[in-house]
């Protein structure tokens, strides 16, 4: 078998990775020179820590990497409201990790680079898409109007939010919202632990609200903040270090930090109607978008790239009918709707939108993160329901035990 993946971001690389270690041959076509390193993800739930290991990557990105302590929800003054208490010890085994995505994407390369299986084209536009009954092929056009069509026998977009495998299937269809805010994403050296603070922390705020964690060993942390959605990006950059100054513990002056990165972003909560067209699949930001609060978005993506691996292998190795693809479709993006997009939103209208003075009383969340704090059984029950956004797709694999005759008619 052999898959053409538009886009050699976290999510294409890893699905190269997965589907290399079966066997099968992916052609990886990508607009960029190399990786993008723009400062975004950066933190990984213990459902994306399982899709990693499965790729061959865990150990390298566990090296770079570390397990964050406690996560912390905070009034501006920096009064904990409540706390998910972690150390390194009790993340465990596919514990949240923190890696910044431009190093997780070095990580996923150099694995990609030494895999036979796998073939990386940079500088290929892909500028539309096609299928017939036996392949599916993507169209890349030079920068002198020349274009080249890149066949397999299936075709996935890993091409992120603008992906172009969408728009050719759907249009500017991109059904959702867009959220009335601006999040300013900073990288900062600036020595917030020693201010107070914990390695995550969510600040409650109406204005300021913020998130800050630690995401380099070596003190670098990611500061992102709300500003007002109509500032352009220069009068973004104009304001941050009175922002700074006005919400950060100590109020810092520019001169008491070293600020390596200020991103703005518009945000926004969008699924596509469908992942699956044919031989055609998308998958993470090609197909669904969250807010960054609670760091779901390559989370739910390197699931769904584990997923769409195991259907393909299924596909390939002949335990699985083709129309395991729709199952993919169906069970990804009921996912997303029943699960990511409630919790993300969730997180970023309880710092966003959530009076600090009675956080705990209006938000049943927050009032069972503090009772977590004392109460082990409570606690078991959340850390369990971090793979809520997994399934367990060889359960349709031919001779599986639990497939029920019907299952795959859709
Ligand atoms: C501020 C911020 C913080 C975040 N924090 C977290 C976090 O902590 N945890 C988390 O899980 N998620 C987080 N996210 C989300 C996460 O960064 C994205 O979900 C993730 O980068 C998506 O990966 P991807 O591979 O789908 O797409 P991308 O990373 O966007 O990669 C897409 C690739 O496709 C290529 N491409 C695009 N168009 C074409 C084309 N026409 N032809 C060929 N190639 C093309 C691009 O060059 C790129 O290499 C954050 C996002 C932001 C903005």
């Amino acid at each position: 078998m052999h898959i053409i993946a538009v886009g050699a971001g976290p999510s294409g690389l890893c699905l190269a990775l997965l589907l290399g270690k079966a066997g099968i041959k992916t052609t990886l076509l990508d607009t960029g020179s190399t990786i993008d390193d723009r400062p975004r993800a950066a933190h990984y739930a213990p459902s994306a820590i399982r899709v990693l290991r499965a790729a061959g990557v865990l150990e390298d990105v566990r090296r770079l990497g570390f397990l964050p302590g406690n996560m912390t929800w905070r009034k501006i003054d920096g009064t904990p409201i409540a706390s998910i208490k972690d150390t390194a010890e009790t993340r465990g085994p596919e514990g949240l990790t923190v890696l910044p995505l431009n190093l997780l994407g070095k990580v996923l390369l150099d694995h990609a680079e030494k895999n036979t299986n796998i073939t990386i084209k940079w500088n290929h536009n892909v500028v539309g898409v096609g299928q017939d009954d036996t392949s599916a092929w993507a169209i890349v056009r030079a920068e002198d109007g020349t274009e080249t069509k890149y066949s397999g026998d299936y075709l996935s977009g890993c091409d992120g939010a603008n992906s172009q495998v969408r728009k050719s299937l759907f249009g500017e269809s991109f059904p959702g919202k867009t959220w009335d805010a601006q999040i300013v994403a900073t990288n900062v050296y600036y020595p917030l632990d020693k201010l107070g603070l914990d390695e995550i922390n969510n600040i409650i705020h109406p204005t300021d609200y913020y998130m800050a964690a630690k995401i380099t060993r070596d003190g670098l942390w990611r500061v992102s903040y709300g500003e007002d959605p109509n500032l352009s990006h220069a009068e973004v950059v104009a304001h941050q270090p009175a922002k700074f100054a006005r919400m950060l513990p100590g109020n810092p002056k520019p001169e008491d930090y070293k600020l390596t990165n200020v991103g703005p972003y518009r945000i926004h909560q969008r699924c596509a109607d469908k992942m699956t067209v044919g031989r055609i699949t998308l998958a993470a930001d090609a197909a669904h978008l969250c807010n960054p609060f609670g760091g779901m978005g390559l989370t739910g993506g390197l699931v769904d790239v584990g997923d769409l691996a195991d259907c393909l292998v299924g596909i390939d190795q002949g335990l699985a009918e083709p129309q395991i693809l729709e199952k993919y479709c169906e069970i990804r993006r009921q996912k997303w709707r029943d699960v990511i997009d409630p919790i993300s939103s969730g997180n970023f209208i309880r710092v966003s939108a959530t009076d600090p003075e009675r956080a705990r009383e209006v938000d049943p969340f927050l009032e069972m993160v503090k009772k977590m704090e004392t109460d082990a059984v409570l606690r078991k029950e959340f850390d369990d329901s971090v793979y809520d956004i997994c399934h367990d797709f060889k359960q349709y694999y031919k001779g599986a035990q639990r497939v029920t005759a019907n299952e795959l008619k859709l």
